[in-house]
């Protein structure tokens, strides 16, 4: 083979992304520190204008919160850029131990454990904690995130899908299990792409019953439920019953990395079997510092969540009345399927080309085929002005889209 045909390969995976629509491209932006979620769009003609983001994870606004953003300049003062090595050669700041107390005394548990990201969090532990008990068995929920997916297949460990928090499904897999053999129920709490939650409770009981392990993904809830925004599983009182909680710094806490608390020698296990945690280099002071000052300010300050609360109130009571047929739930995420992935990204080309409003059109295989969606994310800051006119914008769209193939669940 010549290269230009190891080329052709490439390009005909590509072809075949573009064709049915789901060839991914990015929207260059600039956050607008002290003024998100508004933001700089560039275009593809090299000028730019203002507009609204209505897709971002930063759900509380604290990647421009003044504490985070102190502690961030003062580490760097203090401690210079990077890590300078893995948590094993001389990578092990102070930052990091102290953030992972922190996560620790949020969830209640006897230890925490920072990795990278979130998805390398569940990717490891996952894969770690699956691999050391000999012969076991991982019940996965059918919606769960790629990163746990991921975790699951590097197990290399016997696996059942249940479906999509289904308590009864997930009964019979573990009553056909051997009953000796290990067992990990692994889920998320808040979907991120249908915005639903899991039936945590029942699946504790169920654990209980199967004397299996619990792993909860709580990646969507940390700083946004729960006393001291610990999450789904602290908001329904039972953390406890939850043996592995896994979260993310970069989500409502507005920064990067990703963490794993629980039972110290489970910790322990993980951190000293843990490939994607051992040969890497550990997370610079200033995103530590950052991530830690954004748990504490959220772990005595409500006024971000009620924010947050009252504006997804009244979106979707603005939602109600337009009669826009968003997937109702009980969380934060508002997911509008549009069903068809060309529509769906012509839909948002629309709203940003337009109408200065950039939400990112969700396709397959973040989302089943079928299923393309926009996936809506109000803040706490954005202001009601913000709101009414996406819903207006929706409006119109939606009218005028009615002889398109709107498919809509
Ligand atoms: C985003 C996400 C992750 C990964 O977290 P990152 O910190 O972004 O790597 C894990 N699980 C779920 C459910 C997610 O949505």
């Amino acid at each position: 083979m010549n290269k230009a045909s190891y080329i052709n390969i490439f390009e005909e995976h590509l072809e075949s992304l573009k064709k049915v629509g789901n060839y991914r491209s990015f929207t260059k932006i600039k956050r607008k520190c002290g003024s998100f979620p508004k933001a700089e769009y560039f275009m593809d003609d090299g000028t730019s204008k203002d507009v609204t983001i209505w897709c971002s994870n930063d759900y509380l606004g604290m990647g421009q919160n003044k504490h985070v953003l102190n502690a961030m300049h003062e580490s760097i003062d203090e401690a210079g850029c990077g890590a300078g090595g893995t948590r094993n050669i001389s990578g092990n700041t102070s930052y990091i131990n102290d953030l992972e107390s922190t996560v620790a005394k949020l969830h209640d548990k006897q230890a925490g454990l920072v990795f990278t990201s979130g998805y390398v969090a569940n990717q490891g532990a996952l894969s770690t904690i699956a691999r050391l008990l000999p012969n076991s068995i991982i019940f996965s929920d059918e919606k769960n995130h790629a990163s746990m997916i991921h975790g699951i297949k590097d197990s290399k460990c016997m696996k059942y899908v249940f479906r999509h928090n289904d308590v009864e499904h997930l009964r019979q897999l573990l009553q056909a299990a051997p009953k000796d053999a290990p067992k990990i129920i692994a889920f998320e709490s808040v979907y991120s792409m249908d915005g639903d939650i899991a039936p945590i409770e029942q699946f504790c009981d169920l654990a209980d019953e199967y004397s299996a392990l619990t792993y909860l993904d709580e990646v969507h809830a940390v700083g946004m439920y729960g006393p001291r925004g610990a999450g789904i599983a602290a908001q329904e009182n039972i953390a406890d019953r939850i043996d592995i909680i896994e979260g993310t710094f970069g989500k409502a806490y507005g920064v990067i990395g990703g963490y794993i608390a629980g039972h110290e020698t489970i910790i322990d296990a993980v951190r000293s079997f843990s490939a994607n945690f051992i040969f890497t280099t550990s997370l610079p002071p200033a995103i530590l510092a950052a991530a830690r000052a954004s748990v504490e300010h959220l772990m005595s300050s409500e006024i971000e969540r009620q924010a947050l609360k009252s504006n997804v109130k009244y979106f979707k009571d603005r939602l109600d009345v337009t009669g826009l047929p968003y997937m109702k739930g009980p969380s934060h995420i508002v997911p509008l399927i549009i069903g068809e992935p060309k529509c769906c990204k012509a839909i948002a080309d629309l709203m940003l080309n337009q109408h200065d409003i950039y939400v990112q059109p969700i396709n397959f295989p973040t989302v089943p085929k079928g299923t393309e969606r926009l996936r809506l994310t109000v803040t706490a800051t954005h202001t009601k002005q913000d709101i009414d006119k996406l819903c207006a914008t929706l409006e119109s769209l939606y009218a005028s889209k009615h002889g398109f193939q709107v498919n809509v669940a």
